[in-house]
């Protein structure tokens, strides 16, 4: 960030921040190393051109100032020259530099005391190559091109005074602070193009960052994870859950959200969901995995912009193992341990709900009370155990012959009570006499008095006026007393008694 905001000098166009520039300056240092050494080299091949065309001084007494003075300059420009060469620090470049312009000045100082009209334009050009193009700091440039440009300025017009000295001086102030303002304009663009590119650069290198960030938490997610095109279904990218989830990881680019194995009921109210709600949480959907299994996920989903593409963001929490959990309680809760038919609670939820339906459809309902006979005789014969299995397989016997909307609950001990659905008085004393007639076909044990089990029954309607389920069971019960009290093993319907009772 300390790129972005760092501040330029009104005066030198350079960064305020010494760290700044330094790392500015040195991020240039070969380019600036490159300028120097080509620097060096025109001044040695210009300078021994001239070298030749100083020779039409020859035997005059100039000619015995400009040869050593541009021997020196040659010679300072070698030295520079492989100096800068064998140079690694910019700091090391810049005392080369220093010492080129001093002994170039001084040099070229002693030429222009020739005052030929070469030696004029030299006066105006060597300080505006120190300002322009000899790669300094600011501080050495300014002191390298005032410095020149007074040698220079001395160097023309001391031997022997000049009128026109008053004129060159101001001239050469002019060049000195237009070269000055260039030299600051330059470098204050330079240093503006160098912190934007570092501002790109790093906002580039964080987004980047940011992205690869993004993506490892997109991929380390334990729960799936997908990104849709909304438009035509493609999946734009998916987690590692996501592939063991829905589909062959290889192939999973080719799914089409369409393929995802949902209820088509839980598809259509998930869209509708997402279009009217602009998100979706907390949906419970069975989704079919690819292995043919299926998962019970919670899914949450949000509309995202990918790309410029409309897209949906959908991630699952596998709650299967819940889910199963809950069933099994569910199962505990409602079904009886030993005999594995509906419960007592059970029955009287189930009764209750359809009593109702009954009375608002006026439909046939009926309760069959069913107790087995002399029960504690098969207990003491043949013991508990035996108790036990004749009680379950009698259930699941029920369970068996029924329908599948009636409902069979042990009711306590050896009693149990059906629940008949669209069932008349007679259709359930039928019922009640399959039932008798299939429990006499369970075998108990050799050894007993009686090898055959029997049961009796008590029948009853609901009637329009039963407000709940007990007023029925209550006649069931004392039909059910009844066939016991006329000698077992029978079936009696409660409002028509003494007619229907079977003889065993
Ligand atoms: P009745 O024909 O009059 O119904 O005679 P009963 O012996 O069947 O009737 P009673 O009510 O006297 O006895 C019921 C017996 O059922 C007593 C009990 O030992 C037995 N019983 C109740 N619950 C269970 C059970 O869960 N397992 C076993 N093995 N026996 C049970
Ligand atoms: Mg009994
Ligand atoms: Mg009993």
């Amino acid at each position: 960030m300390m790129f972005i905001s760092a501040r330029l000098s009104a005066l030198s166009g350079e960064f305020e921040d010494a760290a700044v520039e330094r790392a500015f300056r040195e991020e240039r240092f070969p380019e600036t190393a490159r300028q120097a050494r080509l620097l060096f080299f025109f001044s040695i091949v210009l300078n021994t051109l001239f070298l030749a065309s100083d020779w039409r001084f020859f035997g005059a007494p100039h000619f015995y100032v400009a040869v050593p003075a541009r021997c020196a300059v040659i010679l300072v420009a070698i030295v520079a020259y492989c100096g800068a060469r064998r140079c690694r620090s910019r700091v090391a470049l810049e005392r080369w530099l220093i010492a080129w312009e001093a002994v170039t000045a001084l040099g070229v100082g002693a030429l222009v005391t020739s005052r030929s009209d070469i030696a004029l334009f030299v006066v105006l050009m060597l300080p505006s190559i120190y300002y322009l193009v000899v790669p300094t700091g600011f501080l050495w440039t300014a002191i390298g091109g005032v410095g020149c440009s007074l040698v220079m300025l001395l160097g023309y017009t001391l031997p022997g005074g000049s009128e026109t000295a008053l004129g060159m001086t101001f001239a050469i102030v002019m060049l000195n602070v237009a070269l000055m303002l260039t030299v600051t304009n330059s470098n204050r663009l330079r240093r503006l193009e160098w912190s934007a590119i570092r501002s790109e650069r790093l906002a580039r290198t964080r987004l980047a960052d940011s992205q690869k960030m993004l993506e490892a938490v997109f991929s380390a997610l334990p729960a799936p994870l997908i990104v849709g095109d909304l438009t035509n279904g493609r999946v734009l990218r998916a987690n590692q859950a996501a592939r063991g989830c829905f589909g062959d990881a290889a192939d999973l680019e080719s799914l089409n959200l369409a393929d995802i194995r949902m209820d088509p009921a839980d598809r259509a109210q998930f869209r509708r969901i997402l279009e009217t709600e602009r998100r979706v949480s907390g949906f419970e959907a069975s989704i079919g995995g690819p292995d043919g299994t299926r998962r019970e996920l919670l899914i949450s989903a949000a509309p995202i912009e990918d790309a410029g593409v409309a897209g949906v963001v959908m991630c699952g929490v596998d709650i299967s193992e819940r889910k199963a959990a809950e069933a099994r309680l569910e199962r505990l809760a409602t079904t009886d341990a030993l005999t594995g038919v509906a419960n007592r609670n059970h029955f009287f939820a189930r009764a209750e709900a359809e009593i109702r339906r009954a009375a608002r459809y006026r439909r046939p309902l009926s309760v069959l009370m069913v107790d087995l006979d002399h029960f504690k005789r098969v207990n003491d014969e043949h013991g508990h155990a035996v108790g036990d299995a004749v009680l379950a397989e009698f259930a699941m016997l029920c369970a068996r012959l029924l329908r599948a909307d009636d409902l069979i609950a042990r009711y306590g001990g050896e009693e149990f009570v059906a629940l008949l659905p669209e069932t008349d008085e007679q259709g359930a004393i039928a019922v009640g006499h399959r039932l008798r007639e299939a429990a006499t076909q369970i075998r108990l044990p050799a050894g007993s008095a009686s090898r055959r089990l029997t049961i009796s029954i008590g029948v009853s309607p609901v009637l329009a006026g039963d407000a709940a389920i007990e007023a029925a069971l209550a006649r069931a019960d004392e039909a059910l007393y009844q066939a016991k009290a006329a000698g077992r093993d029978r079936v009696v319907a409660s409002a028509v008694a003494a007619a229907d009772v079977e003889a065993a």
